[in-house]
């Protein structure tokens, strides 16, 4: 093995604020492949902007994002803030990053298994009867492949979470940003979709991960960050970020947190 391949995703210096909150103020990560990282702290420390900047779903002000080695195409607005330049490119980029939402987002009025052949058919242009078959196999994998015809009202929140996952996979990202993907559900269904998640980090998949499970986090993830006032406040291994950290405000964050 050499180290010449680029990382999986790369950010830097990410600067973001809404009219004078400044929320990002400098994030930086390198995620080579296979790695997972968890992003933790308190709410409204920005870890959602920061995953939403990383595939332009927010405009950062600031900064430089790379997805294999493949830089993202920038241009500033008029008000400061960075844009895609290349529409194309950030629409191919784009599939490339699975965004799980703690919302599911899945449309309403599709059946399941439609649900998870749409962006594949539109966006990848894989044929419907290929993309029928790969959905079927990852229904399988997040375990409610009985569930292909139903629509999504008539899911649990957890099933209907697994399924946003198969959709996610669906589009064979190269990297997986998870955002709070077990917060809405009842207790009762937050192993399900972490059983999902850590099946994902055993085939060595490179994730993005923010949560508030902390024993989860701190079992899957390979590395830690831990954000506060807009940067990057402590970050290491689990064992360190957990059990040692250097910051007075991590480790009040880890003792709140148990
Ligand atoms: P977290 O995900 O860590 O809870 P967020 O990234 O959602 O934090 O929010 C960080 C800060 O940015 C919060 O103060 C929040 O109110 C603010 N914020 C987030 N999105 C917007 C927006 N679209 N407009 C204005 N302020 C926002
Ligand atoms: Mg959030």
């Amino acid at each position: 093995m050499t180290h010449t391949s680029p990382p999986a995703l790369e950010a830097d210096n990410i600067h973001k604020r809404f009219g004078s909150l400044e929320v990002l103020k400098g994030i930086s990560l390198t995620a080579r492949d296979g790695e997972i990282i968890s992003i933790l702290g308190s709410s409204g420390s920005g870890k959602s902007t920061f995953l939403r900047c990383l595939n332009l779903l927010e405009a950062p002000h600031e900064g430089r994002i790379a997805l294999g080695g493949e830089a993202f195409k920038l241009k500033r607005q008029k008000d400061g803030s960075l844009v895609a330049a290349d529409s194309r490119q950030i629409t191919r980029l784009r599939a490339s990053m699975g965004f799980v939402f703690q919302s599911f987002n899945l449309w309403p009025h599709m059946t399941i298994l439609e649900n998870v052949i749409e962006a594949p058919v539109l966006v990848r242009k894989t044929p419907r009867k290929a993309a029928v078959a790969e959905a079927e196999a990852l229904l399988e994998k997040v375990g409610i492949a009985d569930k292909r015809n139903a629509y999504p009202g008539h899911l649990s929140g957890g099933q209907q979470q697994r399924a946003a996952i198969a959709r996610t996979l669906a589009m064979q990202p190269r990297v997986l940003l998870f955002d709070e993907p077990t917060s809405a559900l009842d207790p009762e269904m937050v192993a399900e979709v972490l059983n999902v998640i850590n099946s994902l980090a055993e085939e060595g998949r490179t994730m993005l991960l923010v949560t508030h499970e902390m024993r989860f986090a701190r079992n899957v993830s390979t590395r830690v960050l831990f954000l506060h006032d807009g940067r990057i406040e402590e970050e290491g291994t689990p064992d360190k970020v957990f059990d040692d950290p250097a910051s007075p405000r991590c480790r009040q964050f880890m003792a709140s947190h148990r």
